[in-house]
């Protein structure tokens, strides 16, 4: 959808990207809760290309205008400045609720909003889809699984959280937010939707945003060093050092935006209340990544090997096949092409960056 928008909007001088007609009845009015940010900014653009009309609601924490800016002024389009922990009175059909900030270090710099947006946030987002008979999508998160002891995870595992550790405001946030929606599914009747997302990477995300994928593209763009995190019990137990063949076994996968769009609104309409987990079972070690984008971008950046931060997963790998089976999603963009997308869009940014400094 990205390069298709580039080039309508410049190359056909079109005002706005194409949007489907869709008649009134198959036409649904959707809020987006923390639509202007990376995810939500995506999610906003297919289905505004589906067809629908789309109020995003953002407090621009992480989220930027710029990500929605393509869509001001279109008649079935709207922005609203509003914090969800605050109550909201709108009438719409469906409610995509992904307000919350996701990185850890956007998430741990103010641990306290971080709880309020995922509880009173939730509750909020909750009560307005009881009073208009609205079905409510979560976005939850793989994290819900804790430092997991069984791998890949499925949607059956409960988890392995530190309820008082740096991690726990987000961890334990989504855990209530969860809570929430199955107590208002069983005592008020609300239809609700779970989607546990994995780690997810691509363009629109914030320059600082701090997750991985994105640090190691701003790094080797910038030829800075690429911070990859290590595990230090098991370099001691093999008596190696970091300098060494680094046996680097903090595992992840990674999902891109099309695809888990893609994935959300298929669990949207769908009829499964139970939570879906949305990710990618290809795994690789965090070397790998560091690796690999660095040969991507042609980058002369060294890799720097920095010990773990305390409680970070040492894997975490989906289990899809209740996705796969019971919504017929898998992801299908390969790691290179959506790599190489992200990157070109870093290279972008930086630009812009530069190009915007002395203004
Ligand atoms: P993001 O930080 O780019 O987007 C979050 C958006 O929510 C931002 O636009 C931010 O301004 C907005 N927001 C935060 N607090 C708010 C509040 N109190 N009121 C209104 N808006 C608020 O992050 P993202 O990666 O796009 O994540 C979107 C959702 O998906 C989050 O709920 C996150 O927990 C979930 N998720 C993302 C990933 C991933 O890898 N990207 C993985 C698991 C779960
Ligand atoms: N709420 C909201 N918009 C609505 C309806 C409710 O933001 O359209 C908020 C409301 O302020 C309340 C929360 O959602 O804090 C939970 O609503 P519910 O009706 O379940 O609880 P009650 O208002 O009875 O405490
Ligand atoms: N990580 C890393 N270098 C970085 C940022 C993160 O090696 O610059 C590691 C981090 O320790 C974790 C993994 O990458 O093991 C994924 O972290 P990220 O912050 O992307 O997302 P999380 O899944 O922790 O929310």
């Amino acid at each position: 959808p990205n390069y298709l928008i580039d080039l309508c909007l410049s190359s056909f001088s079109l005002k706005y990207p194409p949007v489907k007609f869709l008649s009134e009845k198959d036409r649904k009015r959707i809020l987006i809760t923390g639509g202007a940010g990376f995810v939500g900014s995506h999610l906003t653009d297919k289905l505004m290309m589906d067809g629908h009309e789309v109020t995003v609601v953002d407090n621009f924490f992480t989220g930027r205008k710029r990500n929605v800016e393509h869509w001001l002024g279109h008649e079935n389009f709207e922005l609203i400045n509003h914090d969800v922990v605050e109550p909201l009175y709108i009438e719409v059909d469906q409610i995509y609720h992904l307000a919350s900030p996701a990185s850890p270090p956007n998430y741990m710099y103010n641990p306290i909003k971080t709880l309020k947006t995922n509880t009173i946030g939730t509750l909020n987002m909750l009560g307005l889809a009881k009073r208009v008979g609205a079905r409510l999508l979560l976005a939850s998160t793989s994290e819900v699984y804790g430092d997991p002891e069984v791998h890949p995870q499925n949607e059956e595992y409960w988890g392995h959280v530190n309820p008082i550790g740096p991690r726990a405001c987000y961890d334990e946030g989504k855990r209530v937010a969860e809570t929430m929606c199955y107590a208002y599914m069983k005592q008020e009747g609300v239809e609700v939707r779970v989607a546990r997302i994995f780690n997810t990477f691509g363009s629109r995300m914030h320059m600082n945003d701090g997750r991985v994928v994105s640090n190691f593209i701003l790094q080797a763009l910038q030829g800075e060093p690429l911070t990859c995190v290590f595990n230090l019990q098991h370099l001691k137990n093999r008596n190696l050092n970091a300098n060494a063949l680094c046996p680097n076994f903090i595992m992840m996968s990674c999902l891109f935006p099309s695809d888990l769009v893609n994935g959300l609104v298929l669990l949207m309409n769908s009829n499964i209340s139970s939570p879906v987990n949305l990710g990618n079972p290809e795994e690789h070690t965090i070397l790998e990544f560091a690796r690999l984008i660095k040969s991507l971008v042609v980058s002369r950046s060294q890799i720097q090997f920095l010990p773990e931060a305390q409680d970070d997963p040492q894997r975490r790998r989906p289990d899809i096949q209740k996705a796969k089976m019971m919504l017929g999603w898998e992801p299908v963009v390969p790691l290179e092409e959506g790599l190489n997308k992200t990157i070109q869009y870093f290279s972008r940014e930086l630009e812009h960056q530069a190009n915007n400094q002395y203004i």
